[in-house]
């Protein structure tokens, strides 16, 4: 625990004005053990606070998303004790929202149509100058005829939201974008002031082809519409979070703490993934398991 002189203890010792958290699954699998612990991390996060906590459907991605898997998380969620505010906000009926926030930075100029597959964006990196890992890919507009020509052909694209551009827009804040981290419950350290670096993710895609929104978008709006004052969420989303930053920025939306929780890993070190289908929270369930053993040997009682 945190020593009593560190002013983290505060903030999560007591009601803390208008906390509102949220855990935000996409319905693309079932739940396993490390979604139970991030769920229950941001759960227990809100009971401490005496706040508020959301549970949020990410389904933009029809294709990978299915109604059945968010039965079960519903499922799993509720067999685990966990208690969340209704309506559920299930971002496929939502998607209105998301366009008018593109529109937005289309409207400011910070969006560009991005014609290319995937393998020819791979391909774009791997020829940049210093191999793969040092450069995220950086692109532009098309020249007006040829985007009016492949428009005219009708071929399928994304948009990008341009770095340059958005440097530009901000200027000096640009520079100044920061968030605030909370340490994870238990961890000796303060909170940190983070500077946002966004140029590490590049031209991140805001609208998926054929989708017409993408995860950093809708994430962001959701979290400002639904009045989200800490994000609680495993650390493998830490990069996520300068881009999202950045987002609220330019769409003047209000940027909320940010908890990043380590990530619970399987006895050899890896990740949990959906292929570990002992892990799933219904495998562990089925296996005989109670809710309150599962809590337990996560660490929550
Ligand atoms: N939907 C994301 C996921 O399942 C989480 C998004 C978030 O917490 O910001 O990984």
């Amino acid at each position: 625990m945190p020593d009593s002189h560190d002013s983290s203890v505060e903030a999560h010792d007591g009601p803390v004005d208008g906390f509102v958290t949220r855990f935000a699954p996409s319905p693309s699998g079932l739940l396993h053990r490390g979604h139970a612990f991030s769920a229950l991390t941001a759960h227990e996060a809100a009971r401490v606070a005496g706040g508020r906590f959301l549970l949020r459907i990410e389904d933009i991605d029809a294709e990978r998303c299915r109604p059945e898997f968010e039965a079960a998380i519903l499922e799993d969620l509720a067999w685990l004790d966990l208690r969340w505010e209704r309506p559920v906000r299930r971002q496929s009926d939502h998607l209105d929202d998301y366009q008018a926030a593109l529109r937005r930075l289309r409207d400011m100029g910070l969006v560009y149509r991005c014609f290319r597959t995937r393998k020819e964006v791979l391909a774009e990196i791997a020829r940049a100058p210093h191999g793969p890992e040092s450069a995220p890919f950086r692109g532009e507009p098309l020249p007006p005829a040829e985007e009016a020509a492949r428009l005219e052909g009708g071929e399928p694209y994304a948009w990008r939201l341009s770095l340059d551009a958005a440097r530009a827009r901000l200027g000096r804040a640009y520079e100044l974008m920061a968030f605030l981290q909370i340490p994870p419950q238990g961890e000796d350290v303060d909170f940190e002031i983070v500077p946002a670096e966004p140029e590490a993710a590049g031209d991140v895609v805001l609208a998926r082809k054929g989708i017409g929104v993408a995860y950093h978008l809708a994430v962001v709006v959701d979290d400002a519409l639904q009045g989200v004052t800490q994000v609680i969420r495993g650390r493998d989303l830490f990069e996520a979070t300068h881009i999202q930053v950045l987002l609220q920025k330019l769409l003047g939306l209000p940027t909320p703490s940010y908890r990043h929780h380590p990530l619970l890993l399987r006895p050899d070190g890896k990740r949990y993934a959906k292929r570990d289908t002992a892990e799933t929270l219904r495998a562990i369930r089925e296996s005989g398991v109670t809710a309150a053993e599962l809590r337990r040997e996560l660490g929550f009682s």
